[in-house]
């Protein structure tokens, strides 16, 4: 088995024979070699097919982020090129409304339930089509979560995708074994969701495809598909663990669970450690690099060694790291700088985006735009972004360093540390804090706990409480949002 979804199972030679139909589908529609091919729709078997039709078929794969508003989707189609688009019909009324605003209009193929891909490309011949392209043309262009800007369009050619290959594959780095089943629940639209689910079928590993993510529906998937595999973003972990249906999951199918897409706070992943009985493995990596750049090892999650728990790992075979500081000279170890990637499988660049590209890549390096620092054991360690660290009385303030001590604050459910206007500091430092449901927090109380685990400097000047924080489409803290929220129309001077 390929895939199964909704009680439906495809084999390896159908998916073959049904992605070869799609590209002739596509062809016939006047799809040619480097045309952009959007997809806008949940996750599907459906969604696979199109990815490796559009592939076959020589055409780049645009697959579009269902959950932004219109104006957002508006601004992705104009960016993006396509002329077509496979849509699914829930989500005509949404593309109709971006295409409206945007002033595009896209060719469509629609689909649902009945009319699927599948009946669709159901006359076209099984053979695969002839057509040429390089390995330098986009497989697959994939936009940023737009945590920090507007969302870019990174180009991931058909090279990256066959070198990460390299990368991977040299040490089973990812420990998984022929016979592991992987519940894929991850949004389509992002790196995290799409790289591990090409690598999971390139390795021949079956998959259990879920239509979305939604605490009660993965909670019930774990304990009725009994995956052996399961990769989640943080944000999906802490909403699995506050379900009530948690306590009555049986997880024991599971043999390792993988976390990626933004910083775990110190207090979840304890907390998911005590609570799922399975190993752990922490991917870091972004869209720029196709895949993951480094990988925190199951036998690093050690409870007894929480301060290894705070880092991302050690880079994967032929990943070279460096840290610099502003002038671009490496620092020593223990010392943060800007974390920079040379990997075989990196990006080309971002589509239509020649000055964000040459900000980016430069001399055969990702700027990755993460402050990290380096361990004497060789562990890399993600501090901030670039773009949120906050400089206060001339000090330099990482937010993951906070964040980390107030998540292991007994009635803290979730907290991000910013930086707001302050005349006498320049930016003081905030906590926005989601307490737990039920809980009683006295401010002076988590200033105290600060205050015996930090530096006064780190210290939040101020803590605010919330009910939700603000997300990214991606399910990632949207402090660019969170800072607007104080900051008013002010500018902030960022390095
Ligand atoms: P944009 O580039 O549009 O601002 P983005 O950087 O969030 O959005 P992605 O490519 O989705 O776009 O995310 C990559 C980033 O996610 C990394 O640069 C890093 O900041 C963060 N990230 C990913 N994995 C981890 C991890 N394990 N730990 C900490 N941060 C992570």
């Amino acid at each position: 088995m390929a895939l199964s979804f909704e009680g439906s199972t495809t084999d390896w030679a159908t998916l073959e024979g049904q992605a070869n139909q799609v590209a002739r589908l596509l062809i016939g529609a006047g799809v040619a070699p480097r045309d952009r091919v959007a997809f806008l729709g949940k996750n599907s078997a459906d969604f696979f097919l199109a990815m490796f039709g559009v592939a076959k078929a020589g055409a780049c794969f645009v697959p579009l982020n269902w959950r932004l508003s219109e104006p957002e989707l508006g601004d992705v189609l104009v960016d993006c090129g396509a002329t077509i688009v496979i849509v699914e019909r829930d989500h005509q009324d949404m593309l109709q409304g971006a295409e409206s605003r945007s002033g595009t209009n896209l060719a469509r193929i629609v689909i649902d339930e009945q009319a699927t891909l599948v009946a669709a490309a159901a006359d076209q011949g099984t053979q695969a089509p002839e057509v040429w392209i390089s390995e330098d043309d986009a497989a697959i262009q994939l936009y940023t979560s737009g945590t920090t800007g507007r969302p870019k369009g990174v180009l991931l050619t058909h090279g990256c995708f066959n070198r990460i290959r390299l990368c991977e594959h040299l040490e089973a780095a990812y420990q998984w074994h022929p016979g592991d089943s992987f519940l894929f629940i991850l949004p389509n639209f992002h790196l995290l969701g799409i790289g591990l689910s090409i690598q999971c079928l390139y390795n021949g590993l079956s998959l259990s495809v879920q239509r979305r993510f939604d605490p009660a529906g993965a909670l019930a998937a774990i304990t009725q598909d009994r995956p052996t595999l399961l990769v989640l973003t943080p944000t999906m972990i802490q909403m699995l663990l506050d379900h009530p249906d948690a306590a009555t999951t049986d997880f024991g199918s599971l043999r390792l669970t993988m976390y990626a897409g933004s910083p775990i706070s110190l207090g979840l992943i304890k907390r998911a450690i005590a609570a799922m009985p399975c190993q752990f493995m922490q991917f870091y990596g972004a869209t720029e690099s196709a895949g993951a750049i480094s990988l925190l090892r199951p036998e690093e999650h050690d409870l007894s060694n929480e301060g290894k728990l705070k880092s991302c790992g050690r880079p994967l075979p032929l990943i070279a790291l460096r840290i610099v500081d502003d002038k671009g000279n490496e620092v020593p170890d223990g010392q943060p700088g800007e974390l920079l990637v040379r990997s075989p499988a990196i990006a080309q660049g971002y589509w239509n985006n020649p000055d964000a590209t040459a900000a980016a890549f430069q001399d055969g390096w990702y700027r990755t735009g993460d402050v990290a620092l380096r361990d004497a054991e060789g562990l890399y360690y993600i501090v901030d972004r670039a773009k949120d660290m906050i400089v206060t009385g001339g000090e330099n303030v990482y937010s993951a360093e906070i964040e980390h001590v107030l998540s292991t604050h007994p009635a803290v459910l979730a907290v991000a540390v910013i930086g707001v206007p302050d005349e006498r500091w320049g930016e003081a430092v905030k906590a926005v804090i989601v307490p737990k449901a039920g809980e009683e927090i006295a401010l002076a109380e988590l200033s105290a706990y600060c205050r015996e685990r930090l530096a006064a400097y780190k210290v939040p000047k101020s803590f605010d409480l919330v009910d939700v924080l603000p997300m990214t489409g991606t399910g990632k803290v949207s402090k660019k949002d969170l800072r607007a929220r104080y900051w008013g129309g002010q500018q902030r001077s960022v390095a």
